[in-house]
């Protein structure tokens, strides 16, 4: 069992690693932000709800996003184990990630965080507005919000793990090729 957080500002590289990371070691990929907007899309409650904060770049509440997560960990019990995708991006969230699992004999092993500069994420946010057709990515004054609920609710969630020994940052800057690399090296000296 391996379960890995990947972390890092809107706009890292994160899916575009946890790809690589499910073919590689065969672990299920949860991304919260796709599993709001398949809810968006088909129109569910939870889509609803988590619509008006997803648009304007807000966290979507704690309690309903824990909630959402823990019945998706529950919907793999053949899972080998899961790459965690913009989940926890709050402490409280961490902490209710640490108990779950713990209930479940299980924990997170490691916490892979990219790092990119604040102009490079605007750059690549916009570009992908042009194929994306996310709301999210088309407005630079929502790009700016989300940069900036990043660094004061979620970038804390990086201190929590290196407390526990769990934390690698990766830098996240070079040919998707590199930074591949840089993250199996990284597996591969925790786990
Ligand atoms: P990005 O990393 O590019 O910002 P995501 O797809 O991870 O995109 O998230 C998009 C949006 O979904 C976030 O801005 C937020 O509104 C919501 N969201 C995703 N994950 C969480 C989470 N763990 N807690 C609260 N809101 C979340």
């Amino acid at each position: 069992m391996i379960n890995l957080v990947l972390f890092g500002p809107p706009g890292a590289g994160k899916g575009t690693q946890a790809e690589r990371l499910v073919e590689k070691y065969k672990l299920v990929h949860l991304s919260t932000g796709d599993i709001f907007r398949r809810n968006i899309k088909g129109e569910t409650e939870l889509g609803k709800l988590a619509q008006t904060y997803m648009n304007a770049g807000n966290l979507v509440p704690d309690e309903v996003t824990i909630k959402m997560l823990e019945s998706e960990v529950d919907a793999h019990p053949e899972a080998n184990g899961f790459i965690f995708d913009g989940f926890p991006r709050t402490e409280p969230q961490a902490i209710a990630l640490d108990k779950f699992l713990e209930a479940k004999g299980q924990n997170i092993n490691l916490m892979i965080a990219l790092t990119v500069n604040d102009e490079e994420l605007k750059r690549r946010l916009l570009k992908r507005a042009e194929s994306s057709g996310r709301a999210d990515d088309a407005d630079p004054s929502v790009i700016e919000n989300r940069i900036a609920v990043y660094k004061k609710e979620t970038a804390p969630v990086a201190g929590y793990y290196r407390k526990q020994h769990k934390l690698e940052e990766v830098d996240g800057i070079g040919s998707i090729d590199d930074i591949s690399e840089r993250i199996y090296a990284a597996i591969d000296r925790h786990v």
